[in-house]
């Protein structure tokens, strides 16, 4: 029997930061259901694949393999055995990641890759539907929120310890525009699932949000779960 953590909500809401901690702590298997869309991203850039391409979309999504795997406490990720761990957090990757996820051939595709990653495991899964679409009977449901100037800030700062440059304005224009996008998308729309229970990590620090997290989980294996 596998325990699956699910947590959604927009970017900035510290959703990877807890995953990797909380997989940590609890040993769980991390996986970044972001990544796997921003393969597909990096694929379509690659092989210079228009968005309503659908034929080629579909011989690219048959083609493809997504890894990912935990490596020194790191989260790696690679696409047909090479390491796209900081290629697909590109500016260029994370402009059109949005549309590309709003495909419905690139969302069934990915929703069967991220099962068959957690089959069997007990898992920490982040994204943007995991709780309404991928696991809607997940043990735990969480919804992150925030302010978004504040989930742009730590987003920026984030990107600057990565190497990644972008500015303030840039990663603020990048979030709402996803944000946007990821809420209205036709299918696996970011929403609060039923159960949910939702978090406003507005001027909190990654403990206390860590914290708050870690009762939800716990209390749910005190009830039996695990
Ligand atoms: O989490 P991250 O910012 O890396 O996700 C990149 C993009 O992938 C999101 O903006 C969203 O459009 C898409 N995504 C999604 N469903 C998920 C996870 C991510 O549509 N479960």
């Amino acid at each position: 029997m596998s325990f699956i953590v699910a947590i959604d909500g927009p970017a900035g809401t510290g959703k990877g930061t807890m995953a990797d901690l909380i997989s940590k702590k609890y040993n769980f298997t991390n996986i970044d259901t972001g990544a796997t869309y921003r393969c597909v991203a990096l694929e379509m850039l690659n092989r210079k694949i228009e968005l309503d391409d659908d034929e080629k979309i579909e011989k690219m999504l048959k083609e493809i393999k997504i890894d990912m795997e935990q490596i020194n406490g790191e989260l790696k990720v690679t696409l047909d055995g090479k390491d796209v761990t900081k290629e697909i957090r590109s500016p260029e990757v994370s402009k059109i990641v949005s549309p590309v996820s709003s495909i419905k051939k690139v969302r069934i595709a990915m929703n069967d890759i991220q099962r068959k990653m957690a089959e069997g495991k007990d898992v920490i899964m982040e994204g943007r539907d995991i709780c309404t679409v991928v696991f809607p009977n997940a043990d735990v449901k969480i919804y992150l929120d925030g302010d978004l100037k504040e989930r742009a800030m730590r987003r920026y700062r984030q990107n600057k310890e990565k190497g990644i440059d972008m500015s303030y304005e840039e990663v603020l224009e990048n979030i709402q525009k996803r944000d946007k996008n990821d809420m209205e998308k036709e299918m696996g729309a970011l929403k609060v699932a039923e159960g949910a229970v939702v978090i406003d990590t507005t001027g909190m620090s990654i403990e206390e949000e860590e914290e708050a997290i870690c009762k939800i989980i716990d209390e749910k294996i005190r009830k039996g779960k695990k």
